[in-house]
């Protein structure tokens, strides 16, 4: 027996409505509760801190097998545990895809053999995401893939994309969880995590279409791009009873869709009639960032989707602040440097985010108001559980021990140099920000700490 005791810190547990002051125990693994404890094999003091459930970013690409010179399973998952991140959910755009029940094996294999965060594959919604035909849905989740996606590229066919959902659909949870399960969650099987975007509209672009790119007399990828798909997946998840989470919300059009599908899923339930998932994350480079800043070409704040308006990053802030975006993740895209420094038409999307996502999401989300801690937490723990199904996101009595501890009024700057990830496209290298995460513990071992 090992026990791993967490002092004196504020506990703040969204599941359980938990937000006070208290030690929490650890032992062989597992949560015992919060309450005052004498001692421990090992205690960390988290004396004006705050510990919280393991936080789960449900978007990264760790490009293993395929592009180890952007990222590998282990520098990815090195990176998320000094960000604070002890489960990370990685997308099926490698290379080869991970379309196999093999690939997926794979995955978890070498995330293992790493012994860092837990790692959970995303199989791909197609054979090699060419969009052709559906990928081996079925022997993917027997190798542990826990949602499908084509990221990356969208789905582009509607047929295909209806299929999915009515495949997945009947990919119901099996195991019994530790934590609370509501009803709801648990009805649509497995997600489809959607990549929104009309091709025929972005083709050539390479930044918002808007008053920026017309300045700068580039091809832009107009907002309805992104809105077109959200709203035909919104109703085929409707048509399907099929579960939808749509990935990097960038569109104040987007945000309101998701907004009114919600609202109408929840009106069937009431109805008692079927009814379907319908759920959004926002990265941080979406709430912090507008195309303004396309203005240097600075290869860093080229993505997909694009940065957009200001009037867009207030959209995806209220969608954080009403509920109607329940996810935070960082769509981490590692590029090696010689990728990102090509021409900026032909140089990749995305940058690194798994290490600057707590302190980013408390300086723009939580220091302005916009969101409480414990809403934050939420958002970046049980949510994306729920929409991943899995027995993750709380300190309930029983649950797997992933803790993260956080320093919450720690000022620093970043400095990508200091980056665990094998690349350092990121634009904010010497931003001031507010927050970090000083241990971070996965099934109660811990693989981080400052603290003791
Ligand atoms: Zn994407």
């Amino acid at each position: 027996m090992s026990t791993l005791l967490f002092r004196n810190g504020r506990v703040i547990d969204p599941v359980q409505h938990l937000d006070t002051v208290t030690d929490l125990l650890v032992r062989d693994g597992e949560v015992v509760g919060i309450g005052s404890f004498a001692t421990a094999d090992r205690v960390l003091d988290c004396t004006g801190k705050i510990i919280c459930p393991g936080l789960i970013d449900m978007h990264v690409h760790l490009r293993e097998p395929g592009r180890e010179e952007d990222e590998t399973i282990e520098t990815g998952a090195t990176a998320a545990i000094a960000g604070g991140v002890t489960t990370v959910a990685c997308m099926p755009n490698t290379e080869p895809a991970l379309d196999t029940r093999d690939a997926a094996e794979f995955v978890i294999l070498q995330a293992k053999r790493a012994e860092q965060c837990f790692v959970l594959p995303i199989g791909a919604v197609t054979k090699g995401r060419a969009g052709k035909e559906l990928a081996e849905i079925g022997k993917l989740v027997d190798g542990g893939a826990v949602a499908f996606t084509d990221d990356g590229a969208p789905v582009a066919s509607a047929e295909i994309m209806r299929r999915a959902l009515e495949y997945t659909k009947m990919f119901k949870r099996k195991e019994k969880f530790a934590r609370p399960v509501d009803e709801f969650e648990d009805r649509f099987g497995k997600a489809v995590l959607v990549h929104a975007e009309i091709m025929e509209l972005t083709e050539g672009g390479v930044m918002n279409e808007g008053a920026v790119s017309v300045r700068l007399g580039v091809r832009g990828m107009p907002g309805v791009a992104e809105d077109i798909m959200i709203y035909r997946d919104i109703v085929l998840a409707e048509l399907t009873g099929g579960k939808v989470h749509i990935l990097h919300v960038s569109t104040a059009g987007g945000v309101d869709l998701i907004r009114q599908g919600r609202k109408r899923a929840e009106q069937l339930v009431k109805e008692g009639k079927p009814s379907f998932w319908i759920s959004g994350e926002a990265c941080p480079h979406h709430f912090i960032l507008t195309d303004e800043t396309l203005t240097t070409f600075d290869s860093n704040y080229k993505m997909a989707p694009p940065l957009r308006t200001q009037a867009d990053v207030d959209a995806i802030i209220a969608g954080l602040k009403d509920g109607t975006l329940s996810v935070l993740a960082t769509d981490h895209a590692p590029h090696a440097a010689e990728k990102k420094a090509r021409e900026f038409d032909l140089c990749p999307n995305g940058i690194v985010g798994v290490e600057v996502f707590l302190p980013l999401s408390v300086t723009y989300l939580v220091e302005p108001g916009h969101l409480t801690w414990n809403q934050m937490i939420e958002k970046m723990t049980i949510n994306p559980a729920k929409v991943l199904g899995i027995d993750r996101g709380t300190l309930v009595p029983g649950a797997v021990a992933d803790v993260t501890v956080i320093d919450p009024d720690v000022r620093w700057k970043i400095d990508v140099n200091q980056f665990k990830s094998k690349s350092r496209n990121c634009p904010y290298h010497n931003w001031p920000v507010r927050s970090k995460a000083v241990a971070t513990v996965v099934g109660g071992q811990v693989r981080m700490s400052e603290i003791g």
